[in-house]
């Protein structure tokens, strides 16, 4: 994807993927600051501790306890930042969806949860609950969204104008049948989005679907979140239909 937006707007960069093995995150950034690197993405199971090897963080990566984008800012200091929130906001504008003053529920807890919760707050949610198994972790996310987020059990789905599914139950290659909610709480009139990005066709959108709700899966947020990297680390306005496309190929 990031390649492909290289390519596109002639820039003489490349993007590579380095492991890292766990506990060497500070380390591996200071190979960054001492190679130069334009920037970089960060992945599971870095996010958090990338949280302490960097200078600085945006509010948003603070908030959501997780980075998965760094940024040089000059002198060798790292900016960590997290795009996920905003990539999932302008995936639900891709949908013609706007949070402010509406209902949304959260399927998870996680990271993608946080920033999602945190997101929809700052877009203005009028109320953002939370449903997760373990009780415990749906309340420190809940509490992200400050007074518009709460705890909720899966009957507060039926009322939702927004309904996301932050959980991996659907994920290509786990138990990928298995449901994260009963679709019979899924209706006419919402919007179900499944942040799994592949399958591209998740069980859950095929059950929301049947059941007239509107749907989409998680491309438009890995595809966003990576735009949001792409314009930190080059300044340039990115050329989100190439690394769309890029993307669906990758995954197909
Ligand atoms: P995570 O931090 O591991 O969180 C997973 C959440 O799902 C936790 O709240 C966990 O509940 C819950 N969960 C896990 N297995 C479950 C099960 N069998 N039944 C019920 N709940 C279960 O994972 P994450 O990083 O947030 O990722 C979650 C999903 O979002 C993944 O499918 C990932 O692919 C997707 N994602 C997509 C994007 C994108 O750009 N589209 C970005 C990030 C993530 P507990 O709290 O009880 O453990």
């Amino acid at each position: 994807m990031h390649n492909a937006a290289f390519r596109e707007l002639d820039l003489d960069w490349i993007y590579v993927a380095c492991e890292v093995a766990p506990g060497h995150v500070e380390a591996a950034f200071a190979g960054v600051r001492a190679l130069g690197f334009g920037g970089l993405s960060v992945t599971i199971p870095h996010k958090a501790a990338a949280l302490e090897a960097v200078d600085e963080l945006t509010a948003a990566a603070r908030a959501v306890g997780a980075v998965n984008t760094v940024v040089p800012v000059g002198d060798g200091r790292l900016r960590g930042e997290n795009t996920d929130g905003a990539g999932f906001l302008a995936s639900l504008a891709d949908e013609g969806f706007d949070p402010a003053g509406r209902i949304c529920a959260v399927l998870g807890a996680g990271g993608a949860a946080r920033a999602v919760v945190h997101a929809l707050a700052g877009a203005g949610a009028a109320e953002i609950v939370v449903v997760n198994r373990t009780p415990a972790h749906a309340e420190a996310t809940a509490a992200l969204a400050g007074a518009a987020g709460r705890v909720g059990s899966p009957a507060d789905l039926s009322g939702a104008d927004l309904v996301v599914n932050a959980t991996p139950l659907g994920l290509a290659g786990s138990r990928s049948e298995e449901l994260p909610v009963d679709p019979g709480l899924l209706g006419e009139g919402q919007l179900v989005v499944d942040l799994i990005p592949n399958p591209a066709v998740t069980p859950l959108m095929r059950a929301a679907l049947a059941r007239g709700a509107g749907v989409a899966g998680g491309l438009g947020m890995l595809v966003h979140q990576g735009a949001r990297a792409f314009e930190l680390w080059t300044g340039r306005p990115a050329p989100v239909g190439v690394m769309r496309a890029a993307a669906v190929r990758a995954l197909e």
